[in-house]
């Protein structure tokens, strides 16, 4: 088992941390590692580009495969041009859902406040972008230096270590949380292991889910789909005709999905 956990961390030690899931693996680099330990092809980490598909070739003494290709063009150093996401924020309604799906914790704000990237911690990983309801997250191209070994190694542990202490909160989130997830549960099982024997990462502890919050979690969902019906059919009355009485009720309605939704 050690022998395995210490491969795999060689090979985690080589992926760029971005956790972006991109290589088919939803939880990010280290079950990529683990599987590419197990016998998977080491070609498939679109941020790392050619560079990081050769240094595991290289690692494993395997025949060096073409990297999968990204959307973005290729930077000096062989790797695709780092992203930097950044929030439109006069549009920001500050419903706190990318800050739940940011791997590496890099978004700051708070419920119905405006929210913001921290833009040197920012991966351009993406996955923000999907849960915003309003669409009002841009990617943009990075401009900065590209790091040197060191630098890029600093980083790289810099983002486990923050993707591990994540995972930690979302876990606990978890265990009690209300309404909706905007990002499929983390499988935890296998940061949990590897983060127990190496002292270097956030200690990840399991949390057992207890039955009462399941079941509220179900009728909170069912609250919420019932909220939301009832949403759209006063705004639809209402854009037809202004009616003081629904608005009020309106603004009732939205104040109680907010908090149901709140987590
Ligand atoms: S950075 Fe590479 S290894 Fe890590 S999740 Fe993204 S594609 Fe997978
Ligand atoms: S802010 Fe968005 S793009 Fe940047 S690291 Fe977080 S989730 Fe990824
Ligand atoms: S998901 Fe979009 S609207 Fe919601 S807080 Fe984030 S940036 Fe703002």
């Amino acid at each position: 088992m050690n022998s395995s956990i210490s491969l795999i961390r060689e090979i985690d030690a080589l992926l760029p941390q971005t956790q972006c899931g991109l290589c088919g693996h939803r939880d990010g680099c280290l079950p990529y590692a683990k599987s590419i330990a197990e016998g998977e092809e080491a070609n498939k980490c679109v941020p790392g580009g050619q560079p990081v598909a050769d240094a595991l070739a290289n690692l494993l003494n395997r025949s060096p495969l073409t990297a999968e290709s990204s959307v973005w063009p290729v930077q000096t150093d062989g790797r695709p041009q780092r992203m930097k996401a950044i929030i439109r924020e006069e549009e920001c309604i500050g419903c706190t859902k990318c800050i739940s799906a940011c791997p590496v914790d890099a978004i700051i704000g708070s419920g119905k406040l405006m929210h913001t990237i921290l833009t040197d911690l920012c991966t351009g990983c993406e996955l923000c972008i999907p849960p915003c309801p309003v669409d009002c997250i841009d990617l943009v191209e990075d401009t900065q230096a590209l790091p040197n070994e060191q630098q890029r190694a600093a980083e790289q542990n810099d983002l486990r270590q923050r993707y591990y202490s994540h995972i930690q909160r979302e876990e606990k989130r978890r265990s009690h949380r209300k309404g909706p997830v905007v990002r499929a549960e983390i499988d935890t099982q296998l940061f949990a292991q590897f983060s127990q024997v190496l002292d270097e990462l956030p200690s990840i502890e399991l949390i057992e889910k207890p039955k009462e919050a399941v079941l509220t979690d179900a009728k909170t969902t069912i609250e919420l789909a019932k909220i939301r019906t009832q949403i759209k059919k006063l705004e639809k009355q209402l854009g037809v005709r202004e009616d003081a009485k629904k608005r009020l009720q309106l603004e009732e309605l939205q104040q109680q999905l907010m908090q149901l939704q709140e987590v």
